[in-house]
């Protein structure tokens, strides 16, 4: 694929970054005297872009896991062109669900029609078979182990991937057992003892040894570990992060383990991403991370069911049709769904699950009253049986016009962790693709970062973590045209807009 250079006045390339002066619409609504003013406005942005693509490393929180396994096993499998039999077949290794790796963006028009481009193309982007992976597990099952325990990949596979994953063996990680079900104690056998604030320190020695040794440029960590309960934000013990730090050095019980990794990743100036549904980010933690000027982005995967949630509601109601009860479902057999058998893990994912709507829903005042929502159950069992493979169903039920109703029911059945994989990826991928991004507004003459809280990921999170005061969208398609269009304004492209005008003209 050839690479992209745009041939603009307004877009300058350097040896080290892409910079693009670039106009950003919008329309500022008011209501004056009973009507609703609309005023187009402009604002001027350069975009800066660092075009050196670092060394990256990046720790899983749960390397041993389901996930975090899959994710090894896919990186190696692409690195080393892996190919194997199954029943089916002779299978290649792959990225797809990768949005970075396996999805495209059109460019503009060629002469024959739109062109399109790789996503990974937009923008210098590290390669996923690149990225140096390292992290932790309370398991101490090294990675070939930990694969064969998932039981995701093919076992062709898995015996070709086992001579390089069977070296590797995860850090000894941060057990707070009241945090998650009670049915993980077994599997708790690569634990680090010592108190709050001695955990706190060794997971800062082990991003700095891991940077060091593997002579990385950048880390980022991602939680992608047992699914915790919620804990308690109260006044004085998370509220600022002056509590949140005093609280781990007296070894509140109430601070969990997803919290410590944030706040030690954050105290080394280290991306954290949470792709479980609990409430890592409690108010210190955000704290920290703006006084820190380090980025946070969460929470919980969005992988399966919530993601055609976030596509099928957002049609409904554009549509103009009213989803009035939906109903999801969902067993599956794996540790992730062992651990959500317990009533306050999955209370998280519930939690999580819940308001994924919202914002589609409060879009459209001709179908709902202001405090109108339709009637929203999730439901998540246990089966051992069906391991990773997930069955997730779903029945959407709606009014038409003149008392009609339309249900609309769904059966999902797919490997969880092979969902979720790509998406760690390109979590990782976008989140350094953020770091190197600055810009200016107008004649200010500094340039500045994204808000500390990275909502620029809410594509792939559940539900998404944004900066105070602002809108959380979850409508799919929405947030993939928030990455894409800005990633566009970075090469000092026009946002996407459908318009087509020139193939409508006479
Ligand atoms: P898993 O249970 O297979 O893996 C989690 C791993 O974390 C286990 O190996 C466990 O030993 C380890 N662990 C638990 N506590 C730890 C700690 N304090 N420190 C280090 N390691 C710890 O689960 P999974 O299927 O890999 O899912 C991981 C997480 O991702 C879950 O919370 C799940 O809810 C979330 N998630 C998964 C998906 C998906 O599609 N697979 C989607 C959204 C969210």
């Amino acid at each position: 694929m050839a690479e992209i250079k745009v041939n603009s006045p307004n877009v300058k390339y350097t040896a080290t970054h892409i910079e693009s002066h670039y106009t950003y619409n919008t329309t500022d609504v008011e209501f004056e005297d009973g009507k609703l003013v609309a005023t187009p406005r402009e604002t001027v942005y350069t975009f800066r872009t660092d075009r050196h693509i670092p060394r990256l490393g990046c720790m899983l929180v749960g390397w041993g896991g389901n996930n975090g396994s899959t994710v090894m096993a896919a990186m190696l499998a692409n690195k080393h062109n892996m190919s194997w039999q199954t029943k089916d077949g002779e299978k290649t290794a792959n990225y797809y669900g990768s949005l970075t790796q396996a999805s495209t963006v059109c460019l503009g028009n060629g002469p024959d029609g739109d062109v399109y481009v790789p996503f990974k193309d937009l923008l210098p982007m590290v390669k996923p078979s690149d990225i140096v992976l390292d992290g932790w597990d309370i398991s101490n099952l090294n990675l070939a182990d930990a694969m064969q325990r998932a039981k995701v990949i093919d076992f062709n596979l898995q015996e070709k991937l086992r001579p390089l994953m069977e070296k590797m063996h995860p850090r000894p990680s941060i057990y707070y057992p009241d945090f998650i079900a009670a049915n993980q104690s077994d599997r708790a056998n690569n634990v680090i003892s010592g108190t709050k604030a001695e955990h706190l320190e060794r997971i800062r020695e082990d991003i700095r040894d891991f940077k060091a040794r593997e002579k990385l440029d950048k880390v980022i960590v991602l939680w992608t570990a047992n699914t915790e309960r919620f804990s308690d934000v109260r006044e004085g013990l998370n509220d600022t992060t002056e509590n949140l730090l005093k609280s781990i050095e007296r070894g509140d019980s109430e601070v969990s383990a997803s919290t410590v990794f944030a706040v030690a990743s954050i105290l080394e100036g280290v991306t954290y991403i949470n792709g479980s549904p609990q409430n890592t980010f409690v108010p210190g933690v955000i704290e920290l991370a703006a006084q820190k000027r380090v980025y946070i982005a969460g929470d919980d995967f969005k992988s399966g069911q919530t993601k055609i949630k976030s596509v099928l509601v957002d049609f409904l109601v554009s549509a103009g049709i009213k989803p009035t009860s939906i109903v999801s479902y969902n067993h599956l057999g794996n540790n992730d769904g062992k651990n959500l058998s317990a009533p306050k893990q999955f209370r998280s994912k519930e939690i999580s699950k819940s308001n994924v709507v919202d914002d589609m829903v409060n879009s459209n005042h001709i179908l709902y009253d202001p405090q109108e929502k339709p009637d929203h159950c999730v439901v998540i069992k246990y089966v051992p049986y069906v391991g990773d493979s997930k069955r997730a169903m779903d029945e959407y039920t709606s009014e038409l016009m003149l008392g009609g109703h339309n249900t609309i029911i769904m059966h999902n059945t797919c490997e969880d962790s092979l969902l979720a994989s790509p998406i760690i990826l390109d979590l990782v991928i976008l989140a350094d693709v953020c770091e190197r991004i600055t810009y200016r507004v107008g004649d200010n003459p500094n340039f500045e970062r994204f808000n500390s809280v990275l909502s620029v990921l809410s594509y792939l999170c559940k539900a998404p973590l944004v900066p105070r005061g602002t809108p959380v969208i979850n409508a799919l398609f929405r947030q993939r045209a928030c990455i894409e269009n800005i990633f566009r304004a970075c090469i000092g492209l026009a946002p996407v807009n459908h318009m087509m005008l020139e193939c409508k003209r006479e």
